[in-house]
């Protein structure tokens, strides 16, 4: 078995998995501008949080994988500073609307009604002093952190970590929303009953 010493994947989940609380009903995620801060409320608790190899997504300093959720788009609400955000691309799937002070990604949002995710927006739960919310579960897009230059031999290393935290690594999403978007286009094709 390859070596985990020495092994970050997050900030968040270096020292062990924070469980959630499911009695948890959200919070407030703040970026990282000293002042006038970009402040976002979410009124409910997360799902499928976990860490992600993607290069799209925003990891904080040093960190190669992120840690995201999604929450439905009606419980999200841009409390403070929202003149401050910017869609980092207008073309991708996932708006990711980014704080033009500090680079933060607040919240990413599906406007295309046909995407299997459209309703659910992806958020940062370690942009919160909150506790409580839903705890990562899985490992995403892994192999894709070589695409932000981690060297190959390390890949052995790095998923026996992500085992060793009960974050089993995939190299793309979990089987739940796999399925999920399968059966989304399934459904749209006629293979499957709508
Ligand atoms: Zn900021
Ligand atoms: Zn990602």
């Amino acid at each position: 078995m390859a070596s985990t010493e020495g092994v970050k994947i997050h900030p968040a989940v270096d020292n062990g998995i924070k469980q959630g609380n499911p009695s948890f009903a959200g919070g407030t995620l703040t970026c990282k501008c000293a002042t006038n801060p970009v402040k976002v409320r979410i009124t409910a608790q997360t799902a499928h949080n976990h860490v992600c190899g993607c290069t799209k997504c925003w990891k904080p300093q040093g960190a190669i994988f992120s840690q995201v959720a999604v929450v439905s788009r009606d419980a999200v609400q841009v409390l403070e500073n929202g003149d401050k955000l910017q869609v980092v691309n207008k073309d991708a799937p996932i708006q990711r609307y980014a704080c033009t002070g500090c680079g933060v990604h607040m919240y990413g949002r599906i406007e295309n009604k046909d995407h299997p995710f459209y309703g659910l927006d992806f958020v940062h739960t370690e942009l919160s002093k909150d506790e409580g919310w839903s705890a990562p579960e899985f490992a995403a897009f892994v192999s894709s952190v070589i695409e932000s230059g981690v060297d190959p031999s390390q890949m052995d290393g790095i998923r026996a970590r992500l085992r060793e935290l009960g974050l089993e690594p995939y190299d793309a999403l979990s089987p739940p929303l796999m399925d999920a978007i399968a059966t989304h286009v399934a459904k749209r094709s006629g293979a499957l009953a709508a």
